[in-house]
C-alpha cells in the first residue's frame, strides 16, 4: 500500500466509523450489484456488491442495500478492476482513448507512437484522454516510420529524447525501442543502448519490441534493467524467447529474475503465433501483462478489443483469475501512474470493468492467419471511471 492509498483508505474507514449502523446508513453514488467480483490483489473471487462514493471504492460486501444512487445490475457478470493496457497506440488518434475506455480500459500507455520531434502530439492527446494515459517516447526521433524507426542510426537520438522527457516529466513514462530487423536492422544493440542512455537520468523503464531481431537475445537482454518491459514475448523465430527444445533461454530467465517484465503486445503482424505461445506457457513462463498494441485498424482485425485479447489466453488454458491479473494488478505495477489502481480495494479510485464471460464457440486468430476455436470469450459490458459510469460501446 502506498501513502496515498493509505490516506484515502483511512478517510473512508473514518467516515463509516462516524455513521451509526455503518453500511446501511452510508450514501453511495453508485452500486454494482450481484456480480462475480474478481480482485487478484486481494485474491477475491466471490459474489459481491461494490459500493462507490466520491470516486472511490467505498465497500465490497455480500449484500449492500441499494440507496438513492445509480445501480448497475451485474448479476451473471464479472466485476473486475478497470483494465490497464500498457502497450497501445491510442494516442495517435484523438478518439483512441475514448474508444478504449468503452471497452473497459481505464488506464493506458501509448507505447512509442512518436519520438522527440513530434512527442507533443501524443502528449496532447494523452492529456485530453478521459482516463489515465501516459506515453513512451520512441528513441527514434521521428517515431514509427514505414522504412524503420532507427534504420538510420542517427535517428536514435538519446539527447533529443532526454530533452523531451525533461520537458514532459509528468507525461512521458518511459522510452520505447523497437528492435526488429525491419525497424532497426543491424543497429538493434546500439539503439537499445541509446534508449537506456535516454531513460537512465529519469529512472524510467525502457520497453523493447522484440522479435525477428538481427542480434540474438543473449546480446540484447543483458542491457535490460529491473522494471524494463519486453513486449511481443511470443514472437516466433528468429530470436524467440524459447529454443527448439522447448527451453526458455537462460538470458530470458535471468532477465525475469532481476525484475524485467514480459508483455504480450498482441498487434497484427509478426508478434503472436499460437505454437510459440503454447510452448512458452507449457514451459511455465507466463506473461506478466497482456497488452493489445491497439490501433484503430486493430479494432476490426485480430485485436478487436482488450477482452478478445484476454480471451485468447483462456483458450490457451490460463486460469481466469490470472488472466484478469495480467490485465489489471500486474499492469498497474509496470508504471507509477497506475500504482494505486488495478484493484477494487476500498479506498482505491473507482475504476471498474464489468465484463461478460460468454460460453460458446469463438474463433481466435494469431498474427499468421492461424485460427483456433475457444469455448469462452470475455466481452465488455459496462465501465466505471473515477466512480462514474461511462457510455458503452454499442
Ligand atoms: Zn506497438
Amino acid at each position: 500500500m502506498n501513502r496515498r492509498q493509505f490516506v484515502y483508505g483511512s478517510t473512508v474507514a473514518a467516515a463509516f466509523a462516524r455513521i451509526p449502523n455503518g453500511l446501511a446508513a452510508a450514501k453511495y453514488d453508485l452500486l454494482i450489484k450481484g456480480g462475480r467480483v474478481i480482485d487478484p490483489a486481494r485474491k477475491l473471487d466471490a459474489t459481491r456488491d461494490v459500493a462507490i462514493a466520491d470516486g472511490r471504492i467505498a465497500a465490497i460486501e455480500p449484500s449492500i442495500p441499494a440507496g438513492a444512487g445509480e445501480t448497475i445490475d451485474a448479476r451473471g457478470k464479472l466485476v473486475v478492476p478497470g483494465l490497464i493496457d500498457i502497450h497501445t497506440h491510442a494516442a495517435r488518434n484523438k478518439e483512441g482513448p475514448e474508444l478504449c475506455l468503452a471497452d473497459g480500459v481505464t488506464g493506458l500507455i501509448d507505447a512509442g507512437s512518436q519520438g522527440a520531434d513530434r512527442i507533443s502530439e501524443t502528449i496532447a492527446i494523452a492529456k485530453s484522454a478521459p482516463q489515465q494515459c501516459r506515453v513512451l517516447i520512441n528513441i527514434g526521433r521521428a517515431g514509427i516510420l514505414p522504412e524503420g524507426d532507427t534504420m538510420d542510426l542517427s535517428r536514435a537520438d538519446a539527447a533529443a529524447a532526454r530533452e523531451a522527457i525533461a520537458r514532459n516529466r509528468e507525461m512521458i513514462a518511459g522510452v520505447k525501442a523497437r528492435l526488429s530487423r525491419d525497424v532497426a536492422g543491424a543497429n538493434d544493440f546500439e539503439v537499445l543502448k541509446r534508449a537506456q542512455e535516454a531513460a537512465s537520468p529519469f529512472n524510467v523503464p525502457v520497453m523493447i519490441h522484440m522479435g525477428q531481431t538481427v542480434s540474438p537475445l543473449s546480446k540484447l537482454f543483458p542491457l535490460l534493467k529491473p522494471g524494463d518491459i519486453v513486449t511481443h514475448m511470443f514472437a516466433p523465430p528468429p530470436n524467440s524467447i524459447i529454443d527448439d527444445n522447448g527451453h526458455i533461454l537462460p538470458e530470458v530467465m535471468a532477465a525475469r529474475r532481476r525484475g524485467v517484465r514480459f508483455d504480450l503486445g498482441n498487434g497484427r503482424s509478426g508478434h503472436l503465433r499460437w505454437d510459440i505461445a503454447e510452448r512458452v506457457l507449457q514451459a511455465g513462463f507466463l506473461p506478466d501483462t497482456f497488452s493489445t498494441d491497439w490501433t484503430p485498424e486493430g479494432r476490426t482485425a485480430q485485436v478487436i478489443d482488450f477482452e478478445n485479447v484476454m480471451s485468447k489466453f483462456l483458450m490457451l488454458g490460463m486460469p481466469l483469475d490470472q488472466v484478469i491479473a495480467c490485465a489489471t494488478l500486474n499492469a498497474s505495477r509496470a508504471f507509477p501512474v497506475f500504482r494505486n489502481r488495478g484493484t477494487l480495494k476500498p479506498g482505491a479510485p473507482a475504476d471498474v470493468a464489468v465484463l461478460e464471460l460468454r460460453e460458446g464457440s469463438f474463433e481466435f486468430v494469431d498474427n499468421f492467419g492461424n485460427n483456433r476455436t475457444g469455448r469462452q470469450r470475455l466481452f465488455p459490458s459496462a465501465t466505471v471511471l473515477a466512480g462514474k459510469r461511462v457510455a458503452s460501446r454499442s
